[in-house]
């Protein structure tokens, strides 16, 4: 037991964990906006899926040999006996959404879009948190067809592009499907095996084998560049899937760059992924692809599905370091409520609740500084009137309006105040 005399240190939140702070809110409300906008534009609906899912869930959506499978899940002690944990990634549980409540019934396909945050253990660094947000939108059901890979690779683009980050590049790969996928992996294979690859590498090869193109090892930088390309093997059908998804991007005029290494991290992507990027940065600020195969590897009928997200903690730091944060919205014209003295004070709480609901922005100030400070206290709040209410008002059923910038002030009845504030507004 700790002695009485131990001084208690202060709690922080937990590792990978912040705070979103006061000052953080506009940009943080202006990805909310930018979400719902798109989402709305484009005719996705939303949904929210909980926090909580069922390891299951990952385990056979996103993979066992996947990163987040592997070592990144936060799990969740229960008191039953099943497998609880926080949510890694979102397509999975929308996917189980989708089929749960029979959305396959909906016409197709259902366009859905989120917005939330998400949770893995993996160690924290610039731009990256062990709880983070995404942003995301998904088109499950219909056809697979390459028009709904561009559709989405355009929505990413055009999410960054409207959250003013600038020098945007979409790169783009396909990685095949279940015939053409199983032969590049064999050559891929046996192109490694007499290569002095890293240790991760060599085991990746055993469980799986196209995430060696993932790796970001300076000693297998040179073994990558000479690995055979995926394109290179893809079956017909393929082919001509990717050379469609291709061709609509140059129709929009698209600015994208093939990407032979890039696979993703996720096993339940086939046929097209992709990524975006911002001029200097190698980090990807959004990324996604097609699943044609995930809604019926959890349960459901087969349903070809393409989606992205959106990593959002990313997106805020390269606003953050592009330009000052961007301006709140417009404020309305400040009213500063000040009372003087105990009778004031208690008949001010429904005047200034009358303010309010007359669609009035007002701060009080429920202190007992002097006139002079509260005035002092507006004037710091930025706010243009004063409204002042004093012993002798409140006696009077009157109240003080005192132009802070010009210091003309004016006494009403009470039962003008409302009107007589709007009209100076
Ligand atoms: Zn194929
Ligand atoms: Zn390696």
């Amino acid at each position: 037991m700790a002695t009485a005399k131990s001084k208690k240190t202060a709690l922080q939140s937990v590792k990978g964990m912040r705070d979103l702070l006061p000052k953080d809110q506009a940009i943080w409300e202006k990805i909310r906006k930018v979400t719902r906008d798109l989402g709305e534009d484009y005719n996705f609906m939303r949904i929210d899926t909980p926090l909580v899912e069922s390891a299951a869930l990952f385990e056979r959506g996103v993979g066992e040999s996947s990163d987040i499978v592997e070592k990144q899940m936060f799990s969740i002690k229960s008191k039953d006996d099943i497998a609880l944990i926080l949510r890694p990634e979102f397509t999975a549980p929308v996917v189980r959404a989708y089929i749960e409540h029979g959305m396959s019934h909906m016409s197709q396909p259902v366009k859905l879009y989120y917005i939330g945050s998400l949770y893995r253990y993996e160690q924290p660094q610039e731009g990256r948190y062990r709880e983070f947000y995404q942003s995301g939108f998904e088109i499950i059901g219909g056809e697979s067809d390459p028009l709904y890979d561009a559709q989405m690779i355009m929505l990413a683009y055009r999410f960054l592009e409207e959250m003013k980050i600038g020098k945007l590049m979409a790169q783009v790969n396909s990685i095949g499907c279940r015939q053409c996928r199983p032969l590049y992996r064999k050559k891929l294979v046996d192109y490694y095996k007499s290569k002095p690859a890293c240790k991760t590498c060599k085991r990746r090869l055993l469980v799986n084998p196209l995430r060696v193109l993932d790796c970001k090892e300076k000693e297998c930088d040179p073994i990558k560049k000479g690995a055979p390309a995926m394109i290179d093997s893809l079956c017909v059908l393929c082919r001509g899937h990717f050379k469609l998804v291709l061709e609509y991007l140059d129709e929009v005029k698209l600015p994208y760059m093939l990407n032979n290494s890039l696979v993703r991290g996720l096993d339940y992507y086939n046929r097209t992924v992709f990524e975006i990027f911002s001029g200097e940065s190698d980090l990807a600020l959004g990324g996604g692809g097609r699943y044609d195969h995930l809604v019926e590897l959890l349960g459901g009928k087969p349903t070809p599905a393409v989606g992205f997200s959106i990593g959002l903690d990313r997106v805020v730091m390269m606003l953050d370091k592009q330009e000052p944060a961007p301006a709140n919205r417009k404020e309305k014209r400040k009213v500063f409520f000040i009372t003087i003295g105990d009778l004031a004070k208690k008949r001010a709480l429904p005047l200034i609740e009358s303010l309010r609901r007359a669609g009035v922005h007002v701060e009080e100030f429920m202190g007992k500084d002097s006139l002079r400070g509260q005035l002092a206290a507006a004037d710091k709040k930025g706010a243009e009137i004063a409204l002042i209410f004093g012993q002798m008002e409140a006696f009077e059923d009157s109240i003080i309006i005192r132009d802070l910038k010009t210091g003309a002030q004016e006494t009403v009845l009470l039962i003008k105040m409302v009107e007589s504030v709007k009209k100076k507004l």
